[in-house]
């Protein structure tokens, strides 16, 4: 902050303030980005590699990532839109039971390309070669997240990452 003699009518001296950018490093387009878990069962299973090697061959650039653990109180605010389906506790309780990956991945149509290379929700009904039909254990334990729409992709980054934690 500094102190500025400005030409105005007054004389007076005016106060600026010099700010900080608060942009991301990387300019990101709207719908180039979606977010993904790996989820507790595809950790467990020692499938965090071989997932990560799917993403980036499949020409995903990876924005931002961390471990970590969810507790039940944010597993349930993550997946709040659900809470009146039936197996919401349930997904609460296995989303919260062991460590998990966070993802911001960027792509052009991140969101749907996303969706075509984890496959179908139930793992049985799941394209041959997508993440879910070769590590997904059940409709459950279905090993990866993926955004529905570009909207959530943002409100779902936003709620695991702040601006700088992203590249
Ligand atoms: N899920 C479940 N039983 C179901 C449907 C969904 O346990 O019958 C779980 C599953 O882990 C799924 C998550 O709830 O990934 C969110 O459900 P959604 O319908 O959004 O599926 P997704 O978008 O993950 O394919
Ligand atoms: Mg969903």
């Amino acid at each position: 902050m500094w102190l500025k003699k400005t030409n105005n009518v007054s004389g007076l001296f005016d106060i600026t303030t010099k700010c900080i950018s608060l942009q991301p490093k990387k300019n990101i387009m709207a719908g180039n980005i979606t977010f993904t878990m790996i989820k507790p069962d595809a950790v467990e299973a020692n499938n965090i590699g071989p997932i990560l090697a799917k993403i980036n061959q499949a020409g995903f650039r990876i924005v931002a990532m961390k471990y970590m653990k969810l507790s039940a109180e944010t597993a349930g605010k993550f997946y709040e839109v659900h809470k009146e389906r039936p197996f919401y506790g349930e997904l609460v309780s296995y989303m919260s039971s062991g460590p998990i990956v966070a993802a911001v991945l960027e792509k052009a149509n991140a969101v749907a390309e996303y969706r075509t290379l984890i496959g179908a929700t139930d793992p049985t009904k799941a394209d041959e070669g997508t993440i879910r039909k070769l590590f997904a254990k059940s409709i459950a334990a279905n090993a990866v997240h993926g955004s529905d729409s570009d909207e959530n992709a943002n409100i779902e980054a936003n709620f695991f990452f702040s601006q700088i934690e992203r590249f």
